[in-house]
């Protein structure tokens, strides 16, 4: 495949930057709502999330996907901060890649309710997992969907697939790869680009220490903002901010 085929630098952005979904973008995760809430409940999934992440347990939850999705959209709760950073993105030619291994309708649909409107397919991507009937049922019916993974890795969506090609690109062309994420499933992406952005509070910073990982700690989108216009600028790098990251600590 050669580069000019690579849709996320068609337009010669300075910057692409990736980001986790669930716990990043919302501040608490859409399928552990689901699963708590219209599911077998938290018990439940404390003791399942392994099998349901890996795909061996099936993802359960009783209600149509049109319900699920009405309930998700009253209550889950996104960053408000996301919405600036969006139309800074927008007006910079800063493409937005969204890398879930949570289910793509749901999370265009919460992305309609923090934006209020759909998000330009242009600028913001959604690699994500999709939705499928199950046994032949309407999707809309009771019991009648289920997940339909987007890969065959541990997680249904290796992040890192989405990101390689861009980080193999020769100096000359390939813009600065920034990431935000909350959880270890993002690791193997974020060590794909120049920086993580990473939430404040959870484990991934651990991990990131002891594998050298070039980070930054983000409590909300806005200091997400505010330092990716600094590195878009040329105030400051990656490296600097992640140095300064550590220095903080
Ligand atoms: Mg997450």
């Amino acid at each position: 495949m050669g580069s000019t085929e690579l849709p996320y630098i068609a337009t010669n952005p300075k910057i692409i930057f990736f980001t986790d979904f669930d716990g990043t973008i919302t501040l608490k995760d859409s399928n552990d709502y689901l699963t708590d809430n219209l599911g077998y409940g938290y018990t439940k999934r404390r003791q399942g999330n392994e099998d349901v992440l890996s795909g061996k347990a099936t993802f359960s939850v009783k209600p149509g996907f049109d319900e699920c999705i009405q309930v998700l959209k009253e209550n889950m709760q996104l960053d408000p901060y996301f919405t600036e950073f969006y139309y800074w993105a927008k007006e910079n030619n800063v493409p937005i890649v969204v890398v879930s291994s949570g289910m793509r309708p749901i999370i265009s649909a919460l992305f309609e309710v923090l934006l209020g409107h759909k998000p330009d397919p242009k600028h913001l991507a959604i690699v994500a997992n999709d939705v499928e009937s199950r046994d032949g049922k309407d999707i809309n019916s009771p019991g009648g969907w289920q997940i339909k993974y987007h890969d065959d890795s541990h997680f249904g969506h290796d992040k890192s697939l989405e990101i390689k090609p861009y980080a193999a690109l020769p100096a000359d062309k390939r813009p600065t790869l920034l990431y935000a994420g909350d959880g270890v499933s993002d690791l193997s992406a974020a060590a794909e680009t120049d920086l993580l952005f990473a939430k404040k509070g959870h484990d991934l910073i651990k991990y990131c220490e002891r594998e050298g990982m070039p980070f930054t700690i983000f409590e909300d989108w806005s200091t997400i903002l505010a330092t990716t216009k600094d590195i878009h600028s040329g105030k400051t790098s990656p490296k600097k901010v992640a140095e300064e990251g550590l220095e903080k600590r």
